[in-house]
């Protein structure tokens, strides 16, 4: 419970306000720990508490804003907002990326976790979502609110999460007691003991509150609303907007979530609410543009060609969610139009973008026009004769002893572990095959390191040659380019300030300038763990009518 106070103008009258606003927010502070102590049902005490701060005009000045995560970086979005004694977190993700940087989910968060009186979830990304268990084991027990293909979706990203901890824990604990040393991969891997188990998973998936529907309001607390707009990026993606409304004040505050591009394959393309006051931006891409779809379809298809021409495999290190749902919507209508090259298997190699692929058979009504009609006629746009899901790793050990023409989806999408490692560490030397990238690669990972051009690298232990062929095709990413994030902007009004989060510090700068020449002109690129007050927006009253209307 933290109470915001100015001291730079005391007076009598200032000190007893102060006092009184300490009164105010403590008590109203107990009374909110017991309403979600008691997992909501003491509503009373929410609104006793409603009612102090709205009696002894507490909280009508400022609001805290402070980002915990994916500030001047990509990985572990993470942002709270203070107000009116509540403490409503908007994701909890998971650093990806270099030792140092993975190594930040060890540390204890900068709040208290059991502070926190509710979580919001733009999607099921494990940058977005990937320390909600490391949350609930320190603490934590309020709602987490989410839209229902998403709470699916965290569920299996966050199983996978937990099982690779212990898989690599394990792995470590091995490694350590065979090498008897420090150093090198020992020292890497150190890092990887698990911090949270299966149990946190399930305990941290009872807190998921009945989801709303996209587009309609929900109460958050008293004065408190939410509601979850289509971000287009993967199935069940949010831009969220809280907003906070009371005596004269209505403040409103948009989270982008991560945005998708203007026309996706599968979803229906972002739209955000029309009016924010404040808006929290993700500019993964926000210096760049992408390949067109149909340029980029183009060239995969020119790469499985030469590849088959050439008699490799093509290895396609699979995001779980959405490219690969992505890939395999495209794979099924060139087959469909004989467009494939020969004859060759195609196997998705990944458990978990296989459930993924039935979470998404499950909600047809979220996907676009195209994808609803192919199932409205009986028919599952994923799936098509010369594709096989492979689920064992018995299964995985045949196809990677095949040395035939093969199409190779396995995880994970940036080659930091997973069973692509398997594929790669035996096609890596071979020029016949082919690896291609259809989505970003974080720094530090395997994946940038080929993507910058090593030649050569340690995969699974082994120093290797770098001799298959290597593509990048950014046409497919889930992502909103430069021009997608700014089409987006221009669907809004232009807000009071605009905090850019979630992206590399060149690519915050190169958007910065290009939201300052559409008169975006008051944006903030806030540092990890920056706090920020944030003022309340007064409402217009209109008396006729006695309704509040935003300003
Ligand atoms: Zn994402």
């Amino acid at each position: 419970m933290r109470v915001i106070l100015k001291f730079d103008s005391i007076s009598t009258k200032d000190s007893c306000q102060r006092s009184c606003r300490i009164f105010a927010g403590r008590t109203s502070g107990c009374l909110r720990r017991l309403a979600i102590e008691s997992g909501g049902a003491n509503l009373w005490a929410e609104r006793w508490a409603a009612g102090l701060r709205e009696w002894w005009g507490w909280g009508g000045e400022s609001m805290r804003l402070s980002f915990h995560g994916a500030a001047s970086g990509v990985t572990g979005s993470c942002y709270l907002l203070e107000v009116e004694g509540y403490r409503i977190l908007v994701d909890c993700g998971m650093f990806q990326g270099k030792d140092e940087l993975f190594s930040s989910n060890l540390k204890p968060f900068s709040f208290d976790p059991a502070s926190i009186s509710a979580v919001l979830l733009t999607h099921a990304h494990l940058d977005h979502c990937g320390r909600l268990p490391f949350l609930v084991r320190q603490g934590f027990r309020g709602p987490i609110y989410a839209t229902a293909p998403t709470r699916y979706l965290t569920e299996i990203v966050l199983w996978d999460a937990a099982h690779l901890q212990e898989e690599h824990f394990q792995g470590s604990q091995r490694h350590t007691k065979e090498s008897g040393r420090s150093g090198g991969r020992t020292a890497r891997i150190k890092h990887a003991s698990p911090f949270y188990s299966l149990a946190d998973v399930m305990d941290t998936m009872t807190l998921f509150s009945r989801p709303p529907d996209e587009n309609i309001p929900v109460g958050l607390f008293p004065g408190i609303d939410v509601t979850f707009y289509p971000a287009g990026h993967i199935l069940g993606s949010a831009s969220i907007q809280i907003v906070v409304s009371g005596r004269n004040r209505k403040t409103r505050i948009l989270f982008s979530g991560d945005l998708g591009p203007s026309r996706p394959a599968l979803l229906n393309p972002p739209s955000p609410p029309e009016d924010s006051d404040y808006v929290v931006m993700e500019t993964t891409y926000g210096d760049r543009l992408h390949r067109s779809l149909a340029d980029s379809k183009d060239e995969l298809l020119d790469v499985l060609e030469e590849t088959h021409r050439r008699g490799g495999q093509v290895l396609v290190p699979t995001f779980a969610l959405e490219r690969t749902q992505d890939l395999l919507f495209f794979f099924r209508e060139w087959k469909t139009q004989g467009q494939l090259p020969g004859h060759q298997p195609f196997f998705l190699d990944s458990p978990m973008a296989i459930n993924v692929t039935h979470i998404y058979e499950k909600f047809p009504d979220l996907l676009n026009e195209r994808l609803l009609g192919q199932f409205k006629v009986g028919q599952d746009p994923f799936v098509f004769p010369d594709l096989k899901f492979v689920r064992t790793a018995s299964e995985s050990r045949d196809i990677q002893r095949s040395k035939s023409r093969a199409v190779i989806l396995a995880g994970s999408g940036m080659i930091s572990g997973g069973r692509i490692l398997y594929h790669l560490a035996r096609e890596i030397d071979n020029p016949r095959s082919s690896l291609v990238f259809v989505g970003y690669q974080a720094e530090g990972t395997l994946g940038r390191t080929l993507l910058d051009g090593r030649q050569h690298v340690t995969i699974l232990g082994s120093e290797k040659d770098v001799r298959l062929g290597i593509h990048s095709i950014n046409g497919f990413s889930a992502h909103a380019d430069q021009g997608d994030l700014l089409r987006w902007c221009s669907s809004m009004k232009t807000p009071d300030r605009v905090f850019l989060v979630h992206g590399e510090q060149r690519s915050m700068n190169a958007f910065r300038a290009k939201l300052a020449t559409s008169g975006w002109k008051d944006v903030h690129i806030p540092v990890l763990h920056e706090t920020l007050e944030i003022p309340e927006k007064k409402a217009i009253t209109n008396k006729n009518k006695g309704e509040v209307l935003a300003p």
